[in-house]
């Protein structure tokens, strides 16, 4: 297509980098987002070698170098002891781990820079044009596009905290598993802080929000039974932020002739797999890449969503089956817990190479 104007909603993961990679590419793009400003909103997130790829291909590499923290392993530990069951080593590999305001910084920076125009508390009923939805899981254009689909709650439900780290703390992600419940935890901007997200199995029903706070002394008891270690950050918890996981069909159609969506708004996925801001990333490549081939938006829309939605599907599908592995109850849990870390002593790659289809994945080749 000939570049022209577009406007894009929602200055978030998704929106920021497909700003970036169609300004790159000579559009005038204009972001509205409807927060009046970026602030702390979120923790962290990790980011995996498919996403790196991408801020990478966008230029975008030293910005992510300098503002994250290099990983060296993701651990995985018995919740009651903190004995270790397996250690994944992913030195060799582009992951990340990062605070969510850091990455909207220097995907904002790198979008301005580019030439894109961002809009605070901006919201378009009617953006007239081409129009990208990038606005998130609870997005209005998927639903004008292919009509709103019901989410269903999926009995668990995650608190979101940071914490200052312990002095030292290695770069790996932990992850503590227990019967119905486990918590993933990981050091922040050049280990000055330590996020917490913990997981638990439970019928009561939480709101779907980055801002809803809970009592510290609820997260404190669905862990009391956990290690020393684990119940040590979660002493130094002041206000968790709570969210109730639901799970989401990806939309059936992504696009019309006119408009488009990408990231969440298209496919809000558990965070078992840690992949939502990861495919936000593969998406945003992709729908830029599409525009910029074919001749029109239809073709390229069209396109875009051929060349994504298997690739999110299985993820999504891996996501949700990923949080029965992490809460298995006794007695399959020590057993299973046995396996794994044998499978981990006689073929210590094994277990990352399972997920290549997902890491390994490029979307800029
Ligand atoms: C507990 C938890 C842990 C997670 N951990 C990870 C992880 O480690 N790695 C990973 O890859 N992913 C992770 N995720 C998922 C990740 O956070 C999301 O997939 C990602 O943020 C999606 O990006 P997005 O840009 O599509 O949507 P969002 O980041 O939600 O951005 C949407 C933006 O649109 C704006 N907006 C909404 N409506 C409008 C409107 N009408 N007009 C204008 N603006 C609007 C919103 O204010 C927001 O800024 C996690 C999620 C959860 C819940």
């Amino acid at each position: 297509m000939t570049p022209s104007d577009i406007t894009i909603l929602g200055a978030g993961i998704a929106g920021l980098s497909v700003a970036r990679a169609l300004s790159l590419r000579g559009w005038r793009v204009t972001v509205l987002e409807q927060a009046a400003s970026f602030g702390e909103t979120g923790a962290g997130l990790q980011i995996s070698p498919n996403g790196a790829a991408v801020l990478h291909a966008l230029g975008l590499g030293d910005a992510l170098d300098g503002a994250s923290i290099r990983g060296r392993a993701v651990e995985l530990r018995r919740g009651s002891s903190g004995a270790k069951v397996l250690r994944l080593d992913v030195s060799d590999q582009r992951y990340h781990m990062i605070h969510r305001a850091d990455l909207i910084g220097l995907l904002a920076d790198g979008a301005t820079e580019a030439g894109a125009r961002i809009v605070m508390g901006g919201r378009a009923h009617d953006a007239p044009g081409y129009v990208i939805g990038a606005d998130g899981m609870h997005s209005r254009l998927r639903g004008a596009i292919g009509g709103a689909s019901q989410a269903f709650f999926t009995g668990h439900v995650a608190w979101r905290a940071v914490i200052p780290a312990e002095p030292g703390a290695e770069a790996v992600a932990e992850i503590h598993m227990g019967p119905g419940r486990h918590l993933v935890s990981y050091p922040l901007r050049g280990g000055m802080l330590r996020n917490i997200v913990a997981v638990e199995r439970r019928k009561a029903w939480a709101e779907e929000s980055w801002t809803l706070r809970d009592d510290a002394r609820n997260l404190r008891a669905a862990f009391a039974t956990f290690s020393p270690r684990v119940r040590g950050w979660l002493d130094r918890v002041d206000e968790p932020w709570l969210w109730g996981l639901f799970r989401h069909e990806v939309a059936r159609l992504w696009h019309d002739e006119r408009r488009v969506i990408l990231g969440d708004a298209a496919h809000p996925t558990l965070p078992f797999m840690a992949q939502g801001a990861n495919l936000a990333l593969e998406d945003a490549w992709v729908l830029a890449d599409c525009l910029n081939r074919h001749p029109d938006f239809v073709s390229a829309t069209t396109a875009y969503q051929r060349i994504r939605e298997g690739r999110v599907r299985k993820v999504v599908a891996a996501a949700n089956a990923n949080a029965r592995v992490y809460h298995l109850p006794p007695p399959i849990a020590p057993v299973a817990h046995a396996v794994m870390r044998l499978g981990g002593v006689i073929a210590p790659k094994a277990p990352l190479r399972r997920f290549d289809w997902i890491y390994r994945h490029d979307v800029t080749r």
